[in-house]
């Protein structure tokens, strides 16, 4: 390994003159701290479980419906069979997330509430075989896990739900969303997450993704754009200076609270400041405490909503 210096940074580089990892960050995490940098804190530094949401695990669900169902031999990517996955992953995720149980009480009232939210799941399925036909497309990849190491140390990753690459050779990036299409106020932030992604495969794969494709199944919209390398160049400098952000955070311990109308579903609410509550203290041994290069390693980052 040898260390050079960028931006004023020292950069410890492998024996192959690649970059070595001094931290990393993914959308969803990333997404936390421009939201509220003391959920980033409550995420990634104190790692305070969250409750399970009926919402979050729809999303999982249809993501995994989704994603099975090109599993299937082309003519077989029907709505009947997708709808048919529903049950088996719900069961398989169930098995690896005991905790999802609890979602739903006992007893009739439970039992109603679950079908209504099955229901939902059913319907954004069905909503998908509106916005593009199944049986007409081949994805190159599926839940690509992506990750790359920019010039300064930074490791970026995540999850792509879909790739899919045309004979040209051309990329397009898809997300699914289980929520509803952002107002158009609202929509830089969401392609953030896709100019994220598309960042990390023009790094680590030499090409500029043709087109994001964000598709919303809450109300069946799909949002595209086409990215250029000046985006990809201006997210690289976005990101560099979230992280430069979350580094000051860390070295100071000022994680500070920043409401929105998103507090209303904060599961931290209770421990915030900003609503009457005490902050627990800092993780502070070295064993407690992330270092940057650990944080985010260990979690499968999701925004399936
Ligand atoms: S309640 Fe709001 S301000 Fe407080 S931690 Fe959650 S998102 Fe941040």
């Amino acid at each position: 390994m040898t260390t050079t210096e960028a931006d004023g940074e020292a950069v410890t580089r492998t024996s192959g003159g690649r970059p070595a990892a001094a931290g990393s960050l993914s959308p969803s995490r990333a997404g936390d701290f421009m939201t509220c940098p003391l959920l980033y804190r409550f995420r990634v530094i104190d790692k305070i479980p969250e409750r399970p949401s009926p919402a979050a695990a729809r999303g999982t669900l249809v993501h995994a419906v989704l994603e099975r169902l090109y599993d299937l031999p082309t003519g077989g990517r029907t709505v009947p069979a997708a709808l048919e996955l529903l049950g088996p992953q719900w069961e398989r995720l169930l098995a690896a997330e005991p905790g999802l149980a609890a979602l739903f009480e006992d007893g009739e009232a439970g039992r109603a509430e679950r079908d209504g939210w099955l229901d939902e799941a059913r319907q954004m399925v069905e909503r998908y075989f509106t916005l593009e036909d199944p049986t007409r497309l081949e994805p190159a990849e599926r839940e690509l896990f992506v990750e790359t190491v920019l010039e300064s140390g930074l490791r970026l990753r995540g999850y792509i739900d879909r790739v899919d690459v045309a004979p040209s050779g051309d990329v397009r990036i898809v997300d699914y969303k289980t929520g509803r299409a952002p107002r158009a106020d609202f929509e830089a932030r969401a392609l953030f997450q896709m100019k994220f992604y598309a960042l990390v495969l023009w790094r680590s794969q030499g090409r500029v993704p043709r087109l994001l494709q964000l598709m919303y199944l809450g109300n069946g919209e799909i949002l595209r754009y086409e990215p250029d390398e000046a985006d990809l160049r201006a997210t690289e400098r976005k990101v560099e200076a979230l992280w430069q952000a979350i580094r000051r955070a860390m070295d100071t311990g000022e994680w500070r609270p920043r409401t929105s109308r998103l507090c209303d579903w904060c599961d931290h609410k209770e421990r915030c400041p900003e609503f009457g509550g005490t902050l627990p203290p800092l993780p502070s041994s070295p064993v407690d405490r992330p270092s940057p290069a650990d944080l985010e390693t260990a979690a499968r980052e999701r925004d399936d909503l």
